[in-house]
């Protein structure tokens, strides 16, 4: 089978795959407070696009399509997108993203549906806090949508919390005890300088090595690195010794993970979109719905990903990204 290749030698074999714009949420450091998308139905990529697209990246070597969004359990029909995509050869993991609101409902459905796994956000569990954050979220419908998710039987189960100085650094140690109690996993994140609210937003960066110094001093050093894998990215993880649950910090930011970026990314609207810290992209919804054949959709894809840059520059210059939004890029 043809693989992607970049020309810096790295195997692209993951897709973000952004099935709206639209979020029940509005994280201050995601979304900015009077960003409403704009978009119609036709704007968006329709089932058959989806399958389409899908079934062409399987095609060239991806076996992983993460759900997200916006909150992507908004989408219609988000069960069925779950179906056609898993069902397609090839693909063999169907991750979620998801900030939980509406999990209870969909859990089951779309472990059903071949969604195997789920990234839940969730910044504080403190309910006023979590609701000033959120601009409105409430953190009880997330823990309701953690449970069912751990019903359904999806696993891993993923908590990622963005941590921000002065804003939520002081629940690192509650965050993990809740994760051990749950059994799931917890992953702290650096905040990134996506769009305006991301850049504001790093004036409370809380760095990696920081959190590391906490998750060290408040589990007493009981925790194992794990081997790396490649499909990580950008997390280093550790086992929680004597428990089911691992902890990790995604550090953007402080640490360079792009040698290893196996990843592109897909908004709602079908932009295929290189590299989360520059602005180049093309768009595959109108090379779908063109009267191009796979071969030559193939061929556009290809010649894209040759073209996806050595890094992102998010120490260096973050003024070719300010205009984007993170809640229409999917995280
Ligand atoms: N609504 C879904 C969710 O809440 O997971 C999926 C979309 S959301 C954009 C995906 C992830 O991006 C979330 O975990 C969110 O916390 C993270 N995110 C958004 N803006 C960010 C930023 N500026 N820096 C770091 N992470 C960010």
């Amino acid at each position: 089978m043809p693989k992607l290749i970049d020309k810096f030698n790295r195997e692209i074999n993951y897709i973000r795959l952004s099935v709206t714009e639209h979020c029940n949420y509005r994280c201050f450091y995601c979304r900015d407070a009077e960003h409403i998308p704009n978009c119609k139905r036709e704007d968006i990529l329709s089932y058959e696009d989806i399958e389409r697209i899908v079934r062409i990246f399987a095609q060239l070597g991806v076996s992983k399509i993460r759900l997200t969004g916006g909150e992507p359990l908004l989408r219609r029909g988000i069960v069925k997108i779950a179906q056609l995509i898993s069902n397609i050869d090839g693909i063999k993991d169907v991750p979620l993203s998801t900030n939980g609101h509406l999990l209870e409902k969909f859990a089951g459905k779309l472990f059903d549906n071949g969604v195997n796994r789920v990234n839940l956000s969730i910044d504080s569990l403190i309910p006023e806090r979590f609701n000033e954050i959120t601009r409105g979220g409430d953190v009880n419908e997330v823990i309701k949508g953690i449970d069912a998710a751990i019903t359904s039987g999806m696993h891993p189960i993923k908590i990622n919390m963005v941590v921000m100085r002065g804003v939520n650094d002081n629940e690192i140690e509650s965050m993990i005890d809740f994760a051990i109690e749950k059994g799931v996993d917890i992953r702290f994140i650096e905040t990134m300088p996506i769009g305006s609210a991301g850049i504001e937003a790093t004036s409370q960066h809380y760095s990696e090595k920081d959190i590391l110094n906490r998750v060290n001093k408040h589990l007493k050093n009981r925790i194992t690195p794990m081997t790396s894998s490649k499909t990580d990215g950008p997390a280093k993880n550790f086992k929680i010794d004597h428990s089911n649950s691992t902890v990790g910090v995604i550090s953007a930011v402080s640490s360079h993970f792009c040698q290893t970026c196996n990843r592109v990314r897909i908004t709602a609207k079908g932009d295929l979109i290189l590299c989360l810290g520059q602005e180049d992209s093309i768009s595959l919804k109108d090379a779908v719905r063109s009267d191009r054949s796979d071969d030559e959709i193939k061929k556009m894809i290809i010649e894209a990903i040759n073209k996806k840059p050595e890094k992102h520059e998010f120490n260096s210059s973050i003024d070719n990204i300010s205009n984007r939004q993170m809640a229409e890029i999917g995280g």
